[in-house]
């Protein structure tokens, strides 16, 4: 069984609909979804939910006001300043990270710390098989938990399956390093922008710390030739081979809008180096040799 993310320096550079498209080409029976600040992967796999269950992410901490006795510790311990002592000593909800030092201060006892439901996780059922997905709640910490949660509900799932499909978070921070650790091989998609080319070696860098094998794959390709070439040359000095580039095509777009991945638009010009990105990938991993 291997396991392989996909992973982008921002959101919108195609990595749902990449795995979608694969995961349908190819008959994928096991999908997670990462991304579970912005999840839209289970609307192109349409998938049906068949469990829910709330997520408790972090703590905060709750001050008894009947038991302070307005000592003025645990403000001054927080590094937070999530303490005010205005009109009674109290705790803000949005600046708490739960660290839990008030209560450690406390000569009164009068802090103690509340478990948050910070999101959901979920296990659906698509065409083809199982997919586990969640959503962190507006304004809610822990992203990189609740991506571990993730993981573990579709590891659950495995049996003797060859591959697990994973839509990794954006960017380079913990859910992004929640999503990479452990995996077999990391696809990073970028596209020809000076951004994208910034993200792509970022991510290179991290991957490249947990020893993850990893590959490229431009989409919108056709943006910018000079890009292109620049992004190809630096995947070269880094050894990293770049699977596909995929030109842009506004029908994709327009299938996308309608809630149809390409391969339910039957739109070619994405499936075909898709198709191509897999068997090469495919063909790396059954070797085991990575450069
Ligand atoms: S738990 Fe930590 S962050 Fe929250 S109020 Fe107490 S000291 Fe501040
Ligand atoms: S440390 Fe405890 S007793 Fe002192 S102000 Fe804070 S909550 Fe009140």
């Amino acid at each position: 069984m291997k396991q392989i993310v996909f992973i982008s320096g921002k959101g919108g550079t195609g990595k749902t609909t990449v795995v979608a498209t694969i995961s349908q080409l190819a008959g994928i029976r096991l999908i997670a979804d990462c991304d579970v600040d912005a999840p839209n992967l289970d609307l192109l796999m349409q998938a049906k939910t068949e469990t829910t269950r709330d997520y408790s992410g972090s703590q905060i901490a709750i001050i008894d006001g009947e038991a302070c006795v307005a000592c003025d510790m645990c403000r001054q311990f927080c590094r937070f300043d999530a303490i005010s002592a205005d009109p009674v000593y109290h705790v803000d909800p949005l600046s708490c990270e739960g660290c839990g030092v008030c209560r450690l201060v406390c000569p009164a006892g009068a802090v103690t710390l509340r478990t948050q439901i910070t999101g959901q996780v979920m296990l659906s059922q698509t065409e083809h098989g199982s997919f586990a997905h969640a959503r962190l709640l507006p304004g809610a910490d822990g992203s990189g938990k609740l991506v571990t949660e993730v993981r573990k509900l579709i590891f659950d799932q495995m049996t003797d399956e060859s591959y697990v499909l994973i839509d990794g978070s954006p960017g380079i921070g913990c859910p992004v390093i929640a999503s990479i650790t452990g995996t077999d091989a990391v696809v990073i998609l970028t596209e020809p922008t000076v951004s994208g080319r910034h993200d792509m070696q970022r991510i290179l860098e991290v991957a490249g710390h947990f020893r993850v094998p990893a590959f490229v794959c431009i989409n919108k390709s056709d943006l910018n030739a000079e890009l292109c070439q620049a992004i190809h040359a630096d995947c070269q000095t880094a050894g990293v081979e770049v699977l596909a580039e995929i030109p842009f095509d506004p029908a994709v777009v327009s299938a996308l809008q309608q809630g149809l991945s390409p391969y339910g638009a039957d739109l070619h010009s994405f499936i075909d180096p898709v198709t191509d990105l897999w068997q090469k990938l495919t063909r790396q991993l059954r070797k085991g040799t990575f450069v």
